[in-house]
């Protein structure tokens, strides 16, 4: 099969873990017949720096035309000081609306080899954590109505709305589901019903659509109590599908549980097979250039990629097996190092798993 790629490396680190991506999707073009095409697009800061906007139509185009999107990490101190819009993390919730991606996909899960680097104790992990948190990208606080300004008294006001309709509800809960049926079969629908109108709405609309799944095992649960259950018995989650601002929060608390931020990938969907793939890190700006960087979490972003846009089952399975292999004989990136392990660059990281495949 021929599939074209476009690839966003982005700043910071984002070049250094995207080559070691695509040095692993090669291996598994040649070792199971498929040809990926790439082609480069800017966005965030190395974009601001060539055309003066964090987004260019062009970037946007490409992506549309290409069967998915890969990115690195977008951000940098450099660019910190201009206005919002400008900054290259507005490209970053640009591409989400421009491309449609309404839901954002985040596995986590504890690796056996590095169940050290859990933060919590050895009685709460023992049952293990494998969830998957399924959150809605492109509606809720971050793209409703937004206001800041200065009442006739002096006072300085700003608000923001989260805002949903049934049908962004209904969408998203409908990926959840069918996820969970390829899982466990159990979905929790995390909100805020007893305070909010918008989550009373998910609510309603969450209870009509797990009615059609009468095989899933369907709760709702409250966000506050969802982010204490998490650090008590995270065991007990299968999936999770929730609202933009809490599934921002919460998945950064569920990829902490499992001990490090450079092992977590993650895949932006829309309606058809296009989707973003990216690590849930960002650009590390502290280590960028010294070929320190771990380039798991992009790895690993490429295996969602087959699997969740291509297709690819035996392909994606490969990659993470080959993950799993190297992880099992010691090399470790810094970041994940622990004492008697093997400490390893991010282009040896890159070839030890190309290798395995
Ligand atoms: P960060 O994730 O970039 O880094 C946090 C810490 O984790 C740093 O010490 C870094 O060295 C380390 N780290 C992160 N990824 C690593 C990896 N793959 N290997 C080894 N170590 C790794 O978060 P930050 O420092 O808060 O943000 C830096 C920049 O990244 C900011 O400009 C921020 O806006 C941007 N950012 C971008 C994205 C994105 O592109 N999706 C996400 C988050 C942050």
């Amino acid at each position: 099969m021929n599939k074209k790629i476009a690839v966003i490396k982005g700043d910071g680190i984002g070049p250094e873990i995207v080559t070691e991506a695509e040095k692993v999707l090669d291996k598994v073009g040649e070792k199971f017949g498929h040809k990926f095409e790439y082609t480069d697009v800017l966005m965030g800061g190395c974009a601001i720096d060539a055309t003066g906007v964090p987004l260019p139509q062009e970037t946007i185009d490409t992506c549309l035309a290409s069967d998915s999107v890969l990115l690195g990490a977008v951000g940098g101190p450099k660019w910190d000081t201009l206005p919002g819009n400008l900054r290259p993390e507005a490209g970053l919730l640009g591409i989400r609306g421009a491309l449609k991606l309404f839901a954002n996909i985040r596995p986590a899960k504890l690796i056996p080899a590095l169940a050290s680097a859990c933060p919590l104790k050895e009685e709460i992990t023992k049952n293990g954590l494998d969830l998957v948190i399924v959150r809605e990208l492109i509606g809720g606080a971050y793209f409703g109505k937004r206001d800041t300004h200065v009442d006739e008294n002096g006072v300085k006001h700003a608000s923001d709305s989260m805002a949903y309709a049934d049908y962004e509800v209904e969408r998203i809960c409908r990926v959840a589901f069918e996820m969970a049926r390829k899982r466990r079969s159990k979905v929790h629908s995390v909100d805020k019903a007893n305070v909010l109108d918008s989550s009373r709405l998910w609510r309603e609309v969450a209870h009509k659509v797990a009615a059609e799944y009468p095989d899933v095992e369907f709760s709702d649960i409250l966000v506050d109590n969802t982010a204490m259950q998490l650090v008590r018995n995270p065991a007990q989650f299968d999936v999770m599908v929730t609202e933009n601002l809490f599934g921002d929060i919460l998945s950064d608390e569920a990829s902490m549980i499992t001990g490090s931020l450079g092992m977590i990938p993650s895949a932006s969907l829309g309606e058809g097979s296009l989707g973003l793939y990216e690590p849930i890190h960002g650009s590390a700006p502290d280590i960028a250039g010294q070929n320190k960087a771990n380039p798991i979490a992009t790895i690993l972003s490429v295996a969602m990629m087959l699997r969740y846009s291509f297709d690819m089952a035996a392909e994606a399975d490969a990659i993470e097996k080959a993950v799993d292999d190297v992880l099992n004989e010691g090399y470790r990136t810094g970041d994940i190092m622990s004492e008697g392990m093997k400490c390893v660059s991010c282009t040896e990281m890159g070839d030890l798993i190309a290798a395995k495949i």
